[in-house]
């Protein structure tokens, strides 16, 4: 198995970041493309406690590598946007409450609460299959539902979150789960709303707003919450 020390331990750092935001827990998984394109590092599935993933934990698969025990149920996510949009470098996939709050909303809210959220897409892609996303066909359906856009919910369930970066998908699922929290307050307290003018490009908004400069300070600050103590289990 080629080795990958720097993205394997930046997988690591990124799952506890994760799991540090109550973002993934027992559910939910990260993963990164490799510098070959047919393979990408994944955090490991639903046994393992993603707040103390170390380097060694990490898992690394080819494009095809088919679902076994240990790994993610739902693998193919990661596998089919590697293998359809490789610009995109990292999905990540909550269950986080506020997220999940949202995907069952009939209508999601699309209004813009927050600068730091311009990545919201203006018409949100909404997965409503009601199962999970459990084999390659059902997740080249969710990839392509997602389109271009950073996010897309799955109905009773939860999100995809995605960057073209690993540190841009951080961020943003951080980002998304907060602005999400808003969203549902907003509607919780049924005062007049004044969300970022529909005006306003949410595109260049994001440029100005959250350059990459500014995902590897969110990741510098992050991750130094989250160093393994020597000899933690995975
Ligand atoms: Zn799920």
């Amino acid at each position: 198995m080629p080795e990958q020390p720097s993205l394997r331990s930046e997988l690591a750092a990124a799952t506890r970041i994760l799991a540090s935001h109550g973002l993934i827990g027992m559910f939910g998984h990260v993963s990164v493309l490799t510098e070959d394109p047919q393979r990408y590092l994944v955090c490991p599935g639903a046994g393992a406690r993603k707040d103390r993933c170390r380097p060694e934990d990490v898992l690394e698969l080819d494009l095809d590598y088919e679902f076994e025990p240990g790994l993610p149920l739902e693998l193919y996510m990661h596998s089919e946007v590697h293998r359809l949009k490789p610009h995109i470098k990292s999905l990540i996939h909550v269950h986080s409450p506020a997220l999940v709050a949202l995907a069952a909303m009939a209508t999601v809210p699309a209004d813009l609460l927050m600068l730091h959220a311009s990545f919201w897409p203006s018409v949100m892609p909404v997965w409503d299959e009601p199962d999970l996303v459990r084999d390659r066909a059902a997740a080249q359906r969710l990839i392509g539902i997602l389109g271009d856009e950073a996010i897309a919910l799955l109905r009773w369930h939860g999100a995809v979150i995605v960057g073209r970066t690993l540190h841009e998908a951080v961020f943003r699922a951080t980002l998304a789960e907060e602005h999400s929290g808003q969203l549902v307050t907003a509607l919780s307290h049924g005062q007049p709303l004044a969300p970022v003018p529909e005006s306003i490009d949410r595109e260049d908004l994001y440029a100005k707003v959250l350059s990459p400069r500014t995902h590897d300070m969110h990741w510098g600050y992050a991750s130094s919450f989250v160093t393994v103590p020597p000899g933690a289990r995975g």
